[in-house]
């Protein structure tokens, strides 16, 4: 079934309709900037992936809609200070001295780049890359020392207690003592490099300057004691986050961004800066948090949580980004409970797309997930059927698993389908050796199970067809002719043959084990009556 992308309106095309009208007044053909962040503090993890892919589900809706040139910037936002050291990074002794510079100032504790933010930046580049995403990378640092910040920085500080009026009403927590002193520019102290101990003393509107002093405590370090005057251009400072934010917005005419449900209320104020600063500030978006096993947020300093490489250990990237693409609103356990349901609803849509009219394509979400066609996948097959084809034959080897499938569903061996199926039986080999194969506990029919396994086995010994409604049809006249409810019987062929409750659908089951092999398996399996397991 394929829903128009009418009804209902897939979530990207609403987004891009609001982006539509914002943008409607614009000189005609002027390029429209997607934006977002990237805190490099620690490595890209599932937010960023999904953040990203997100915006361009949103990207590819707004071209579809209007044809209009665009552009995605991934802000790297690398001046920020380093405020803790993360739990998730080698050698935190090379790191901790230099809590509170900013990150590209921090050394690389991986060993392998410039700073630590070049090796948070080139990770995240690299693994941007990896999915095709199309953007163009920008590091906060350099933008603010090539002076591309300069223009916006001179009007923060000419306009600086309106900013104030903005901000200083939102600090909260521990930033409520410094409400009296609290400025939009944090200098970089350019005697020992922090950018946390120092504090704004005048305002120099007039020489595009400030005066500050280093004497603030941050973590364990106390300023250094320097004190002057420094300009606000050129890298010397920088401005607090909700500023920088508003900055950037306002300096790259950013029209669209998305960020986390946390952040709505840090949104709406950089947007009331980009207006002081006299700009439109973007069509904004909300997403509600990953939450781990715990109903915990997913952070990147403590790593926990699914990853995006063990994801992708078991299921396609397609699932990945249709797991992420659906219901952005809802706050959602990412476990790997969620990979079988993706994996199969994900290959159910390129099963669905090429028979679906051009019109109607953007209805299904695999339609977002890359840039022009999607890769085709013309089998039956899914993997639920795999992994209980694994935990049936209890062997981990992709050739034998392969050769059975390939029985069952010739159209496997395709050029068209030769990978994804062998991806697909290496991730439910690698699933069932993870997750399945622990909690697995094979049981022996009852006395009234096994009659009915005979049963079945002798109809399907003695039929001939290979359509798997037929062979579904079997164990239904098994069980009606027996007199018991069909799951009587299935429940004995699941617990006995796959060692779990539930199982996939018998008929397709019993033609991807072979007819030979399946009437042996439950033959055998009859005849442990009453043996324990
Ligand atoms: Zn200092």
């Amino acid at each position: 079934m394929s829903a128009p992308p009418t009804d209902p309106r897939p979530w990207p095309f609403v987004e891009a309709e609001r982006l539509m009208e914002a943008v409607s007044g614009d000189a005609p053909g002027r390029e429209v900037v997607f934006e977002t962040g990237y805190g490099p503090s620690g490595l890209p993890h599932i937010g960023t992936f999904s953040e990203v892919a997100r915006t361009t589900f949103v990207r590819r809706a707004f071209t579809h809609l209007t044809g209009r040139p665009s552009r995605l910037v991934a802000f790297s936002d690398d001046m920020d200070g380093l405020r803790k050291v993360p739990l998730n990074i080698p050698n935190p002794e090379v790191v901790r001295p230099h809590l509170g510079k900013p990150l590209t100032s921090v050394p690389d504790p991986f060993g392998t780049d410039a700073s630590y933010a070049d090796h948070m930046n080139r990770r995240l580049r690299e693994f941007l890359d990896r999915f095709g995403f199309e953007y163009e990378f920008r590091s906060s640092t350099r933008q603010y020392r090539a002076g591309v910040f300069n223009e916006g920085l001179l009007r923060i500080l000419e306009r600086a207690q309106a900013v104030r009026s903005v901000i200083v009403p939102t600090l909260g927590g521990g930033e409520r003592e410094r409400r009296e002193d609290w400025s939009p520019f944090f200098p970089v102290c350019p005697s020992c490099g922090r950018v946390y101990t120092t504090r704004v003393t005048a305002y120099h509107p007039g020489r595009g300057s400030i005066s500050f002093a280093c004497d603030a405590v941050y973590a364990e370090f106390r300023g250094c004691g320097e004190a002057g005057e420094i300009p606000v251009t050129d890298g010397g400072t920088k401005v607090g986050w909700k500023v920088d934010w508003a900055l950037r917005w306002w300096t790259f005419g950013v029209d669209y961004e998305m960020y986390g449900k946390d952040l709505i209320e840090s949104a709406a104020a950089s947007s009331r800066i980009v207006e002081i600063l006299g700009g439109r500030p973007p069509v904004g978006s909300f997403y509600e948090m990953f939450l781990d096993e715990s109903g915990q947020k997913i952070s990147k300093s403590v790593g926990k949580g699914i990853t995006v490489d063990s994801w992708l250990e078991y299921g396609p990237v397609g699932s990945l980004l249709h797991y992420l693409y659906q219901s952005p609103r809802k706050a959602k356990k990412l476990t790997y409970d969620a990979i079988p349901k993706a994996v199969d609803e994900y290959l159910d849509q390129l099963r669905r797309l090429p028979a679906t009219p051009e019109a109607e394509r953007p209805g299904i979400p695999a339609w977002f997930f890359q840039e022009g066609e999607a890769p085709r996948w013309t089998s039956r097959l899914d993997w639920s059927l795999v992994r209980n084809l694994v935990a049936c034959l209890g062997v981990h080897d992709e050739e034998v698993i392969l050769g059975y499938l390939a029985r069952y569903d010739p159209a496997i061996s395709a050029p068209e389908n030769e990978a994804m199926a062998r991806s697909l039986v290496a991730g439910a080999i690698a699933f069932d050796r993870d997750f399945e194969a622990p909690h697995r506990s094979f049981r022996a029919p009852t006395g009234e199970e096994a009659p009915l396994l005979r049963a079945l086995a002798d109809r399907i010994a003695g039929s001939e067809g290979q359509d798997a409604d037929e062979v579904q049809a079997l164990s239904f006249d098994v069980a009606r002719e027996a007199g018991v409810p069909p799951k009587v019987l299935f429940q004995a062929v699941y617990e006995g043959l796959l060692g779990q409750s539930r199982g996939p659908r018998l008929g397709s089951f019993v033609l991807a084990l072979g007819r030979d092999e399946a009437v042996a398996r439950l033959r055998a399996l009859a005849g442990r009556e009453g043996s324990g397991a």
